[in-house]
């Protein structure tokens, strides 16, 4: 095993205690995993601060400062004032408090390194880094790196500085015993440098130039191998696995396609096209289909639906709610009108009596296409040759329903698949998490969409925003009123929307003739659906809601979307919310409603909604903001791996790059055989890269 797998513990210094905080903290095992364990931000560790430049906005500083004098203040808090020639500052000790009182002598000079920090509105350092000036040896111009380190750690003596001497004490035992990942080709063509380079740069670089090249090096390693693990799987999938080829376009398609009262966008256009030339192509169609709310997508699914049933195959369509099952079954049977196909809808609520015709209809073939919920997903739904599904917002189907849904189709062959979701997805995120998906965007509106305009307001104006929505609801309008859920507490959430209710139903009186009806996530399903639609059909001026009516709810009558604490909502949340106004002819508004303690970067987010009404820019300046972790709909345990050194939210390009070089190699070596490519295979061996099969979850 050699030098790589040794266990932390036997370096100089760590001992068992320690190797198990690092093991625990970290995650560190072997002098491997420490190699690979990377300073997050570098400092410039030759550049000393003056103390009266010294402010609590600076992250680290290091400043050269004579002991002025020690006070023992009890025997665990060691305070000590040093002076240069600018000014004086407090260090604070609460460990070591015997050992740095005897080094920190009055009038000695040293290099203190660390966080400031303001206490009682002076400036100060806790537990700084104490160096001895070294003159002439000052490290000049090295950067030295920061690890990301936890209160344990630092409790336990494993300092920045202490960190820093186990990596070189790691690199030296192990550099010799590192093997180059990536084939000589990949390095020459792009013009990278070796790992052994790289992983001692990344750690102690020479210079700024060095460590650029060696965190380009180690990032393209990471995004190249995460590419290439998602497409091999895919090129492996799209040969084994047999697809139901549908060559045939069919009658009732140009039926459906002629009758449209508006010709189709471009991008429509393309990405039916995309579609076609899936399900022609005799494998499996695994397509996630992107589009901004109102893009058009329900009529690319109802043309997907048709060219199934062009090809003799039924489909069906997965709601999420019931309330959108019923929206999209009435907007379908319309499209459907001049065509032969018989479409029904089934969900939970269906009565017994329809529920068996449902069934009958699906088994004998005479239902073309089905709209549903989960009912569908039920063991006697049998269906006498699915082809292909349509999932509308698949973040909200769960792994096994998907999988109940694959063991529907016709001869047991998978059914075509094409997901649709409103929620944009950075494409350097799709990239990676539907890696093995095809994705195609919708990235043209409708012409004649009105805009919605967005303002930002403080709770201050809600007297005027509550006149504001008086006249809409006069000009015949109707008004969303959403709160955030808060709180970890359900039965908490319920009651600031509840509290919500009771505002808005003072401000909107009954006896004025004003109609208000709530939903939220713990009433039945009766309840909901009941107020829902009381709301969809008019009867109420304004709901109040939870993010329940975040999916695909159609309401063009709604003209106003008022979205209370808005700072705690993630901007593409905020975004698909506003999509629900702006639907109907009418001018719209989205008013977001801020709480008064809203901080500065929630403020510029905010800001950024009320200038862009695109999707997808939201979404990445969303992920650039708060990091891919954040995003809505992906927890970082839903990412196929964990990225070690490569960010999705900053490092788009690289990935690209990973992307295109990746099929390249796979287009030209598919099962990667030949010599020139062996490194690749044992490479991907590594447990790392066990990446899901995240086709078989969508
Ligand atoms: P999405 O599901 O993407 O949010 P929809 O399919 O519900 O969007 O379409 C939104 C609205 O735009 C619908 O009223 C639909 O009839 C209309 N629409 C769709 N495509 C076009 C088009 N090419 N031209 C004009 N209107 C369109
Ligand atoms: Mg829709």
């Amino acid at each position: 095993m050699g030098e790589l797998g040794t266990g932390i513990q036997f370096l100089s210094g760590v001992g068992p205690k320690r190797a198990a905080l690092l093991k625990t903290e970290l995650g560190l095992d072997t002098l491997e995993d420490l190699i690979h364990f990377y300073p997050f931000r570098y400092i410039d560790r030759s550049s000393i601060q003056r103390i009266a430049d010294v402010s609590p906005d600076l992250a680290y500083v290091q400043i050269k400062a004579r002991v002025v004098n020690r006070n023992l203040i009890s025997v665990k808090h060691l305070s000590v004032i040093v002076e240069d020639d600018s000014g004086r500052m407090e260090l604070a000790f609460f460990k070591g408090v015997k050992w740095n009182f005897d080094k920190l002598e009055p009038g000695r000079v040293f290099l203190f390194f660390g966080k400031p920090t303001e206490f009682n509105g002076k400036i100060n350092m806790v537990h700084p880094e104490i160096d001895v000036p070294q003159e002439g040896s000052m490290t000049q111009g090295t950067l030295t790196g920061v690890y990301p380190s936890t209160e344990k750690l630092k409790n336990a003596g494993i300092t920045g500085k202490v960190m820093c001497r186990l990596q070189s004490a790691a690199l030296s035992l192990c550099l010799p015993e590192i093997k180059e990942t990536l084939p000589d080709y990949i390095i020459r063509d792009k013009g990278l440098v070796s790992l052994t380079y790289a992983l001692k740069n990344i750690h102690f670089p020479s210079d700024s130039y060095a460590l650029q090249k060696a965190q380009y090096r180690l990032k393209f390693e990471e995004l190249f191998f995460l590419q290439l693990c998602l497409l091999k799987q895919k090129f492996v999938r799209s040969r084994s696995e047999q697809g139901i080829p549908m060559p045939k376009v069919g009658p009732d398609f140009h039926a459906c396609y002629n009758a449209l009262p508006y010709t189709l966008t471009g991008a429509q256009q393309r990405v039916i096209k995309e579609i076609r030339s899936d399900m022609m192509s005799g494998h499996q169609m695994n397509r996630l289909l992107q589009g901004d709310v109102g893009s058009g997508k329900t009529m690319v699914a109802v043309l997907t639906c048709l060219i199934a049933t062009g090809n003799g195959y039924q489909t069906c369509i997965m709601a999420p709610t019931e309330v959108l099952a019923q929206q999209h079954y009435a907007n379908i049977s319309k499209y459907l009108q001049p065509t032969g196909v018989k479409c029904a809808l089934l969900t939970g609520s269906t009565g017994t009596k329809d529920r068996r015709l449902v069934h009958q209809g699906l088994e004998d073939g005479s239902i073309g296409i089905i709209v549903g919920t989960h009912a569908l997903l039920e063991d006697n739904v049998l269906f006498r040759n699915l082809g292909l599904a349509v999932i509308d917002e698949q973040h909200r189907f769960g792994v096994d329903q998907r999988s109940r849904l694959w063991a529907k189709g016709a001869g047991g062959a998978m059914p075509h698949v094409l997901i649709m979701t409103a929620t944009p997805i950075p494409r350097t995120l799709a990239m990676t998490l539907y890696g093995d998906l095809d994705v195609s965007v919708i990235d043209e509106m409708p012409p004649g969409r009105k805009p919605v305009q967005t303002m930002l307001i403080g709770p201050d104006r809600k007297n005027a925003m509550y006149k504001f929505m008086k006249e809409e609801i006069a000009r015949g309008r109707q008004v969303f009123v959403v709160y955030p859920m808060i709180f970890e507490n359900e039965k908490m959430d319920i009651s600031n929307v509840e509290q919500g209710y009771e505002e808005i139903m003072a401000a909107f009186p009954l006896n004025d003739g004003y109609k208000v009806a709530m939903v939220h996530g713990q009433q039945t399903n009766e309840v909901k659906n009941f107020n829902m639609k009381a709301f969809v059909e008019g009867r109420a001026h304004i709901l109040v809601a939870t993010t329940v009516i975040e999916v695909g709810v159609d309401v063009p009558n709604a003209s106003v979307m008022v979205i209370e604490s808005a700072q705690r909502f993630g901007l593409s949340q905020l975004h698909q919310l506003r999509g629900r106004v702006g639907r109907g002819a009418e001018k719209s508004y989205c008013i977001l409603v801020r709480d008064y303690k809203t901080g500065k970067d929630a403020l510029e987010r905010l800001q950024l909604l009320c200038r862009t009404e695109n999707g997808f820019e939201i979404a990445e300046e969303d992920m650039r903001m708060r990091g891919p972790g954040d995003l809505e709909g992906t927890q970082q345990s839903g990412l196929p791996i964990d990225l070690n050194i490569a960010s999705l939210a900053k490092d788009g390009n690289i990935l690209n790059e990973a992307r295109v070089y990746a099929e390249n190699v796979l287009n030209k070596d598919p099962l990667l055989e030949t010599n020139d490519n062996s490194r690749l295979v044992l490479e991907l061996r590594k447990a790392k890269y066990n990446v899901k099969d995240y086709s078989k979850i969508s």
